[in-house]
């Protein structure tokens, strides 16, 4: 899809805006065919920064912080009220820091992903809200490492860190359009209940997770719509104990990691399961409802993320369907209380303590940059000439590691938005060869990818240069001095 067809498609939604008009609400909000809706002009008070850095999520928070560092005056714009995005909503454990280690007998334990995230892990340790890089003592062909985190603390622990970085930072704020000048963004369309205002910028970094701004950019991409739509759950009132010995007496552990709960070390922090060799009513309706088994804590009566899944035949971009997909998800969920409540010990009395305020998928919109990361190039152990940081773990272990528990490189260019000047994407958003997405999209890759494109943003920004004239040896070095780990 290109800008053409993606400006057809804001038209079509602007159809199914409510209008108030009798004849509207007969047609229960859906707009006839060839009812438009012209929008006047109007003027918008505009701001002047130097970086827009949109969604406050796992990248997004880490580039704004990056951006703003290199001195540029930086706004992040998050349509929510707090930053962390699906690091505080969809998955289990931050995959990982380290290289497969425990996986291949004789390779040296490194950590390969540093800088601004580890840093951010320092800080939720220091308010005892992380297992911290807990190593996994069962399962650890699939990863050496299990970081869980309190969510909750997680936000205020990164918007803290954004504050004292100087990032302006718009929560509650969407990023509804893009103010273009040829092939180069002038600017966003931020909307709140402030009012729609313009943010002009040198340099801007999409990490909205689904590429709208690329989108609104007029950047290409395409909607995979590979994964099922997720939202998960913090369940609370249960016995992680009771669990694990629940799981282990049927035979059925395949994962443990242990690590700091409730200020203790050496305590379960993770488990997970074969459902096959679970009593049959449990596996099914678990499978039925497409939850997993899989669940880190870091508190002792706390279940920080139980999984639903649910096979939605849109793209998220589709806001219909994803309207079902939201109810559909929030039946599985009290599905799933009642499936743990009725078979397994410790949680009788188990409830939802915490769920996503909407649903969550492993990707929406595929932005096409400059470079593709390929499946070969993540297994294959590969670096480039213009590396932005080292990445070490896939999620497909052990069916698909990188080669000999080593690292791959991202380069540059894969953040480089094709076609546009001054767009840099980071998260989810890139990589389209499902394999390699499937090493490309975890969290700690996402959040290295924002330290780079951050960093990168503010140097082009500095510089009054385009993604394509900033020097690599410039960044490079400003990696460095970060932190950034680069080995092979
Ligand atoms: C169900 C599920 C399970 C997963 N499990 C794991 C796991 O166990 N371990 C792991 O490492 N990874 C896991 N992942 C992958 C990983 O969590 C994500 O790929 C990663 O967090 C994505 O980061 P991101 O920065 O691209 O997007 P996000 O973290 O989602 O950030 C995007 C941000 O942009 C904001 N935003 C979006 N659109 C707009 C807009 N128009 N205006 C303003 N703000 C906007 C959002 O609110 C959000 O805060 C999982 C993902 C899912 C969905």
């Amino acid at each position: 899809m290109n800008r053409r067809q993606f400006s057809k498609g804001v038209v079509v939604l602007a159809m199914g805006v409510r209008t108030g008009l009798a004849e509207d609400a007969a047609a229960g909000a859906t707009a006839q065919p060839g009812t438009l809706y012209e929008e006047p002009a109007r003027k918008l008070s505009a701001r002047e920064f130097d970086v827009v850095v949109a969604g406050a999520g796992t990248a997004g928070v880490v580039a704004a912080l990056a951006s703003a560092r290199q001195g540029a005056r930086t706004v992040l714009v998050e349509r929510k009220g707090y930053p962390g995005g699906t690091v505080v909503e969809g998955g289990t454990a931050l995959h990982s820091f380290y290289n497969l280690w425990k996986a291949f007998p004789g390779v040296a334990k490194r950590q390969v992903v540093r800088g601004i995230p580890q840093e951010i892990i320092d800080r939720l340790a220091a308010v005892g809200a992380t297992s911290g890089h807990a190593e996994m003592t069962k399962g650890f062909d699939y990863d050496s490492v299990c970081t869980a985190i309190d969510t909750e603390l997680y936000k205020l622990v990164t918007f803290e860190m954004l504050a004292e970085a100087g990032v302006f930072v718009c929560v509650n704020t969407f990023l509804a359009g893009a103010i273009l000048d040829g092939p180069r963004l002038r600017g966003v369309i931020a909307e709140s209940r402030a009012g729609r205002e313009a943010f002009l910028a040198k340099s801007f970094v999409d990490c909205t997770a689904y590429g709208d701004l690329a989108a609104h950019a007029g950047a290409d991409y395409t909607e995979p719509n590979d994964y099922p739509v997720a939202n998960s759950i913090g369940v609370a009132n249960v016995d992680v104990e009771k669990y694990h010995e629940f799981l282990r007496s049927h035979g059925a552990l395949t994962q443990v990691a242990e690590g700091r709960r409730s200020g203790k070390d050496g305590r379960i922090v993770r488990v997970d399961a074969d459902a096959g060799r679970l009593p049959k009513a449990f596996a099914a309706g678990a499978g039925k409802i497409g939850m997993s088994l899989v669940t880190t804590t870091v508190h002792d009566n706390y279940f920080m993320f139980i999984k639903l899944n649910f096979k939605m035949r849109v793209s998220p971009t589709d806001r219909d369907e994803s309207a079902k997909a939201e109810l559909e998800l929030r039946r599985r969920q009290a599905a799933a209380i009642e499936l743990l409540r009725e078979h397994v010990p410790g949680c009788e009395k188990a409830f939802i303590a915490r769920t996503s305020p909407s649903l969550c998928i492993r990707r929406g919109r595929r932005i096409v940059c400059d470079y593709d990361i390929t499946h070969e190039d993540v297994v294959e152990a590969r670096h480039f000439p213009d590396d932005v940081l080292a990445y070490g773990f896939h999620d497909l272990a052990p069916r698909l590691q990188v080669r000999g528990g080593g690292t791959y490189g991202v380069p540059y260019r894969a953040l480089c938005v094709a076609k546009t000047d001054n767009l840099f994407a980071a998260g989810m958003l890139i990589t389209s060869d499902h394999r390699a997405h499937m090493s490309t999209r975890n969290t700690v890759c996402c959040m290295g990818q924002g330290q780079a494109a951050g960093t990168a943003a503010a140097l082009s920004a500095a510089r009054n240069c385009g993604t394509r004239e900033l020097p690599y040896a410039d960044l490079r070095k400003a990696l460095e001095a970060a932190g950034v780990y680069f080995e092979a």
